[in-house]
């Protein structure tokens, strides 16, 4: 062989099963009942994101594997049957396409095709939120039916609804793939398409129930939780800080997601929920400063509440955004030049505490104990730190303009790992400061 036809040839054989290995995996979707089963093998994979699509409806989900087969089953309420819906699994990361698949929608689902007039002027739409969608009410005098349009970034559905004895039109609809607080947009339209009325309507949020204390290695120990911003924030100019000169109103706004585009107040809730409930299974005693989205409270107030807690030590949950959407990792802020955070620690101690936090984290996702990571820093910009009594720190839990984090936040099993990690940096926190037996 040509020694200039060799070297090509052989980078190409070298380069060849690398691709194959991105090749889109085979994945076998079945028919169950109204559902659609689905499985496929991906071993490089642990969280992905499925999206499916039918004429009537669409939905995004993201999946957890620890072994790299994800399994399991999409519900479709709302297709007719015959129709086809496409299956499309993607990395988290690069949106690359791992698997797809076809399949025809089972005879069972859906629902007859509808008769009458369905034309008319549509009247008092009313939508209020639920915690599982939203219900509506509306009238169109003299017509037999309407079609529903509901979309947000997770889930789309298309489907008629049909008047009451008193020609009012009433339901509840369900959205399960749509995270809390999610704004949809619902749309009243005529049988031929044509969009009569339409307004937006956020779905419901609701604190889960606390979960039972237990003795534990946290025994004794008070953590307070404060979930960052509120749905509706409005800046409010505070002291910076005892013995720090100046006011601030802090810095402006809040992250939001840029798949998800779901707010940081909301996601850093949800988070300080799973956080409670596993402080309170290893022993920890747990004050929350806001457990509701419209619950206003200035950075002082905040650290009234974990002062009136007597909380040992206060963790500030937050979420960062940056230009850059691939950064990835956690930030942890402490405070150390106000009068309070002098009199908890000094800066090395604050920092040495700060570190155990933050490494605690990154091991239980599992990143390395790099700076590239996120790192510690000790600043005087955060006037909730500064008021602090007790030992104090933000965290940055991850990034919302990266998608893979910003999906990861919503994540139940993401938001047990920060949780689990976060109690794991209060314990070796607490045993440095003997409020814990090691
Ligand atoms: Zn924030």
């Amino acid at each position: 062989m040509p020694r200039k036809f060799f070297l090509p040839l052989l980078l190409l054989l070298l380069l060849l099963p690398a691709f194959s290995a991105q090749a889109a995996a085979p994945i076998s979707l079945t028919l169950d009942g109204n559902d659609i089963g689905y499985s496929v093998y991906l071993p490089d994979e642990d969280f992905v994101l499925l999206s499916y699509s039918a004429p009537e409806e669409s939905g995004k989900i993201v999946l957890y594997a620890q072994d790299g087969l994800f399994e399991g089953k999409i519900g479709l309420h709302y297709s007719q049957a015959g129709g086809k819906v496409s299956v499309n699994i993607e990395n988290l990361s690069n949106e690359r396409k791992l698997a797809s698949g076809t399949i025809k929608v089972p005879a069972e689902a859906g629902y007859a095709k509808p008769r009458g007039k369905a034309n008319g002027k549509v009247a008092n739409l009313q939508l209020q939120e639920t915690i599982e969608g939203f219900s509506y009410s509306f009238s169109c005098a003299g017509t037999d039916y309407m079609v529903l349009r509901v979309r947000n970034k997770q889930e789309t559905a298309s489907f008629p609804v049909y008047p009451q004895a008193d020609g009012t039109y009433k339901g509840e609809v369900a959205l399960p793939l749509t995270y809390a607080r999610a704004l949809t947009t619902v749309q009243v339209l005529s049988g031929k398409g044509a969009v009569m009325e339409e307004d937006t309507v956020r779905k419901g949020y609701e604190a889960p129930e606390a979960a039972e204390r237990q003795e534990g290695r946290l025994s004794g120990v008070t953590v307070c939780i404060d979930p960052g911003h509120q749905e509706n924030g409005r800046p409010v100019m505070e002291p910076l800080g005892p013995g720090l000169q100046g006011r601030t109103a802090g810095t402006s706004g809040m992250a939001q997601g840029v798949a998800t585009m779901r707010k940081e107040s909301i996601v850093v809730l949800e988070i300080g929920m799973v956080l409670r409930d596993e402080l309170l299974r290893q022993g920890a005693n747990v004050v929350m400063t806001r457990t509701r989205q419209d619950q206003f409270l200035t950075n002082q107030e905040r650290c009234q509440a974990a002062e009136d807690g007597n909380a040992d030590i206060m963790l500030r949950l937050h979420a960062d955004t940056r230009q850059s959407n691939t950064k990835l990792g956690f930030s942890v802020y402490a405070p150390f030049n106000s009068d309070y955070a002098k009199a908890v620690a000094d800066k090395y101690e604050y920092r040495a505490m700060g570190e155990l936090l933050i490494n605690a984290m990154k091991t239980r996702v599992g990143y390395p104990l790099d700076d590239k990571y996120g790192f510690v820093t000790l600043s005087d910009q955060f006037v909730g730190n500064n008021w602090a009594k007790m030992t104090c720190f933000l965290v940055e839990m991850g990034y919302m303009s990266t998608p893979r984090e910003d999906y990861l936040l919503s994540s139940p099993v993401y938001q047990q790992w920060l949780a689990e990690g976060m109690a794991q940096g209060v314990y070796e926190i607490a045993v440095r400061r003997g409020w814990a037996n090691d």
